[in-house]
């Protein structure tokens, strides 16, 4: 992305990010704990119809556990977050109007009512104003909030307060589309209906502009 090249070149030092943006919860889980997890999925998969006398599902219930623990590793936080780039506000309207914008990244979350996956693309935006952040950093923090249990409110809302936070940019725009397991799976529906959900921090809330080049640099303008 050519802005964030440019953005890249005018870099001076680094800071850390306040790591409280993240709102992480360490988890603490013991081996003893985890095999005790596993005799627990063991058990309800065993009830629901699951025969364990094959080597295919004989290690499901250790797979299932670590995969979930895998799956919502976003409460742990991420070490290659915490750097934002001292940049040059040049004040005027090309600090205040001039988006850094990505997308579509591919994320995985899981509902906090059934705890089945929702998954989809986000897109984020934001008009620097005397921080940047790399871009790959906005893949680690979508990341960061969509592998918890959650919900796809919650996700963007996190999303654009911890940019809101770390740059104190001239605003934030967040656009996620989702699908989500709990309500497809147990549907009738043949079509899979998108979940969209918008965020707008700062110079975004009152310009729709600046909303509509959002969406049209993202590509979700038809
Ligand atoms: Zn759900
Ligand atoms: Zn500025």
């Amino acid at each position: 992305m050519s802005i964030m090249e440019l953005a890249n070149v005018l870099e001076k030092t680094e800071e850390e990010a306040d790591p409280a943006v993240m709102e992480l919860h360490r988890r603490d889980v013991s081996d003893e704990q985890l095999r005790r997890f596993e005799r627990y999925a063991a058990e309800m998969f065993s009830a629901f119809g699951m025969e364990f006398d094959s080597p295919a599902t004989v290690d499901t219930p250790r797979r299932f556990v670590r995969a979930l623990l895998d799956a919502t590793a976003g409460y742990e936080g991420d070490p290659k977050l915490l750097t934002v780039f001292e940049t040059e506000c040049r004040g005027g309207p090309d600090c205040r109007l001039s988006q850094v914008i990505e997308g579509p990244i591919q994320f995985y979350a899981l509902c906090e009512h059934h705890a089945l996956p929702f998954y989809g693309h986000a897109y984020v935006g934001y008009i620097a104003h005397e921080h940047i952040i790399g871009i790959s950093k906005l893949t680690r923090l979508v990341r960061l909030f969509a592998r918890r249990f959650t919900v796809q409110e919650r996700v963007g809302q996190q999303i654009a307060d911890a940019l809101d936070a770390m740059l104190a940019p001239h605003g934030v725009a967040v656009y996620l589309e989702a699908h989500h397991l709990c309500t497809q799976m147990r549907g009738v529906q043949e079509a899979s209906p998108l979940t969209r959900t918008t965020f707008w921090r700062g110079e975004y809330e009152n310009n729709p502009a600046l909303r509509s080049e959002f969406f049209v640099a993202c590509g979700l303008q038809r």
